[in-house]
């Protein structure tokens, strides 16, 4: 259209006599040359929108896989509750540095091995998945389990009073364990746990709460198992 407009100047330019044939050519070339710079700012932005779009989705498609890849490495496959490292970073998201307040409990299956051995290891693992339900039913907004590695778990919970609401949780799962113990397979299953209950105290980091809490429960090991023990 420029173009057009151009040479339809120059056919009224020559007629009016008004500027040479020369001049005129000239003006007619930085037209075009004018659109030619316009055209290629044009493509300039068309092609630097293309590229910054397509970074821009393959950035969020790669996060989105990242997203999926953390979620299914970080639920335990077999009892569907957190594992370590998810219990982990969901605290430290949530709380930070800040765990005033909190207590934490570990668990450990009692004499698991024989357990395997007299009734066979897809049973033991229908055991761990009994205790996950069971945990995963005290569950809330500041209350967390996961399965801490083999036949323990760990309870995480935020808020006054939280130690004792973790030990009555324990205490009323194990006692329903010894005194209406889960029928697998027609077999009225023998199984308990043994747990270590303890409050923050000043300056305790996630690690030092959950190791403070695993010497009291090698203590209820030690006494005999099928108890929870809790810092006095
Ligand atoms: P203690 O009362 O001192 O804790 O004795 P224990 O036998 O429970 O402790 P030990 O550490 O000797 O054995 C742990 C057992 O837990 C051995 C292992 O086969 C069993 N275990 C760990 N993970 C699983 C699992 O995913 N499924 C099953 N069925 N057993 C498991
Ligand atoms: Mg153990
Ligand atoms: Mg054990």
């Amino acid at each position: 259209a420029i173009l057009i407009a151009a040479y339809d100047t120059e056919k009224l330019l020559l007629s009016t006599n008004y500027v040479d044939a020369i001049t005129t050519r000239q003006l007619i070339k930085s037209a075009s040359d004018c659109q030619i710079r316009f055209l290629f700012r044009i493509n300039a932005i068309g092609a630097l929108s293309i590229a910054f779009y397509t970074v821009t989705k393959f950035y969020e498609s790669a996060k989105h896989f990242e997203h999926i890849a953390i979620d299914s490495a970080t639920i335990d496959s077999l009892t569907g509750l957190r594992d370590r490292r998810n219990f982990l970073s969901h605290i430290e998201d949530k709380y930070g540095i800040d765990l005033s307040n909190s207590a934490a409990a570990i668990i450990d299956i009692d004499f698991f091995k024989q357990f395997n051995d007299k009734y066979g290891h897809k049973i033991g693992d229908e055991v761990l998945k009994y205790i996950a339900r069971r945990l995963s039913s005290i569950e809330d907004e500041d209350t967390l389990c996961c399965r801490w590695g083999g036949e323990e778990f760990v309870v995480f919970s935020k808020g006054k009073g939280s130690e004792d609401d973790i030990r009555d949780n324990l205490i009323q799962i194990l006692d329903d364990l010894l005194t209406n113990p889960p029928v697998i397979n027609k077999q009225e299953l023998d199984v308990s746990f043994t747990g270590g209950v303890t409050p923050y105290h000043e300056g305790d980091t996630i690690d030092t709460l959950i190791n403070r809490a695993d010497t009291y429960l090698y203590e209820g090991k030690k006494e005999g198992r099928r108890r929870i023990k809790i810092l006095g």
